[in-house]
């Protein structure tokens, strides 16, 4: 087994060896920079940079955030030697063809038996990019998402001016199927955005119902699995996998969002949307004098909102499936990890005392919090412990991130608390790192003592 990070400085001799063919030259003197200069500008930058949470260790189980796997790296780096730009062919022909398969592989692990997509530069434009397609399609109705639904998707509806409808959500943070049907009989609807995996619970939409309900209303179908869309690969009903039913019922979508750079081990900067039916293609029809000049191949950025995009981020998703493919014994076998620390945390929060867990996970989210009477004391009790956790000495912190919830919403998941305020803050943590997993019994310890 080797060790991918060693393999950092062949990234330099691998770009420099291929330049060499091209002939010696000699670099701009702004190249070169006085080595005591550069000494201490790095010192502060490293520095600088230590005012920051350590989002690789196993005791960071907050946001949804975590260092990109050694692979995404390494094929980062020698790309971004080259700095190819995706929106064309003739701006990066080997990372343009590079995004093409790997998007080609995520439409496989979908079930797509065809597909249209291509990589972007976050869940956010990719999902604008499927509401504005879905516009397009059908330009007098309006969006349909949950009321856990990612809160980009009022925002683009705003941008995009269409009328946007939040359904309610059941006592699991799930979209309410009987909501969304008096929403869909309005006519209004014309598109509904199923969330497999919401940001705050990690909650799965009822995917193959919603599917069900739109057909019969003439709508649309998109699935936004930013978050949750690898998890396809071990949804299979077992013990540490995930529901099989939401995730086989995308093939039947007809658009679908996952973040490689959430679950897909990528650094930011890498997003992906993928179309059902090629023919949506019609709606981006446009010419750029300036560039799609090298082939008749299709280029990237005739499919796309956005024009320039790193190529290296097509490469180091394309590295890290070769390493890690895009199966149950690959990526796969890092989602088990995850969702197994998800629920031996959960087991332990049932049989706690002093924490309470909010709802079962259907990922690896984990919604927790102090057992205490009042809404107001759930919110003090939940920020105390957010802040202690995080202040104890570097070798013991925990951190953790907060989820508001309200009133009703404990209630529905069978807390007596006192309603003295609308609204609380809970706990969440996000068992997104394999690492994580090992430390859970530590970690619950840690906030049961702090508590
Ligand atoms: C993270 C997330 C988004 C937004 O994606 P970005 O890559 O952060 O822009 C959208 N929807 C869901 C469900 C998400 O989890």
């Amino acid at each position: 087994m080797t060790d991918l990070r060693a393999w950092l400085p062949r990234t330099v001799d691998a770009v420099d060896s291929w330049m060499a063919q091209y002939g010696d030259f000699a670099s701009d003197p702004s190249t070169r920079v006085r080595e005591a200069d550069l000494e201490r500008a790095f010192a502060t930058l490293t520095e600088r940079l230590s005012d920051n949470y350590p989002f690789g260790h196993p005791r960071y189980v907050g946001q949804m955030l975590k260092p990109p796997h050694p692979a995404a790296v390494l094929g980062y780096v020698t790309a971004m030697l080259i700095n190819p730009n995706n929106h064309a062919l003739d701006g990066g022909p080997a990372t343009g063809r590079m995004e093409k398969e790997v998007v080609a592989r995520l439409a496989t692990m979908f079930g797509l038996p065809q597909h249209l997509g291509h990589l972007t530069s976050s869940g956010t434009i990719a999902n604008l990019e499927a509401l504005w397609v879905a516009r397009e399609i059908h330009p007098d109705r309006g969006i349909a998402y949950s009321a856990d639904a990612h809160y980009t998707h009022p925002r683009m509806c705003q941008v995009l001016r269409m009328d946007g409808v939040s359904v309610a959500v059941d006592d699991a943070g799930r979209m309410d199927l009987g909501d969304l049907e008096r929403v869909l009989a309005t006519g209004e609807v014309g598109t509904v955005v199923a969330t497999l995996g919401t940001t705050g619970l990690g909650s799965l939409d009822p995917l193959p119902q919603i599917i069900e309900l739109a057909r019969a209303h003439n709508a649309r179908v998109h699935v936004d699995a930013a978050y949750g869309g690898f998890f396809t690969l071990i949804a299979d009903d077992s013990p540490d996998g995930v529901a099989r039913a939401p995730f086989a019922a995308i093939a039947d979508a007809d658009s679908i969002v996952v973040d490689p750079h959430k679950h897909g081990l990528q650094p930011y900067g890498c997003g992906a949307v993928l179309f059902a039916d090629p023919e949506v293609g019609l709606h981006y029809v446009h010419d750029s004098p300036y560039t799609y000049f090298s082939s008749d191949e299709l280029h990237l950025g005739e499919i796309s909102l956005e024009c320039s995009r790193a190529g290296a981020a097509a490469a180091a998703l394309w590295l890290t499936l070769e390493v890690l493919p895009l199966s149950d014994d690959g990526l796969g076998q890092i989602l088990r990890t995850c969702r197994r620390g998800a629920l031996e945390w959960a087991d332990l929060l049932q049989g706690s005392r002093s924490l309470a867990l909010y709802q079962r996970p259907e990922l690896d989210l984990v919604g927790f919090l102090p057992r205490a009477a009042t809404m107001s004391a759930i919110d003090e009790g939940s920020e105390r412990l957010f802040r202690d956790a995080a202040s104890l000495d570097p070798s013991e912190q925990v951190h953790l991130a907060t989820y508001v919830v309200t009133a009703p919403a404990l209630a529905a998941r069978g807390f007596t608390v006192e309603p003295d305020r609308e609204r609380a803050r809970i706990l969440r943590s996000t068992v997104m790192k394999p690492e994580s997993a090992a430390f859970i019994g530590e970690v619950h310890a840690r906030l049961e003592a702090l508590v």
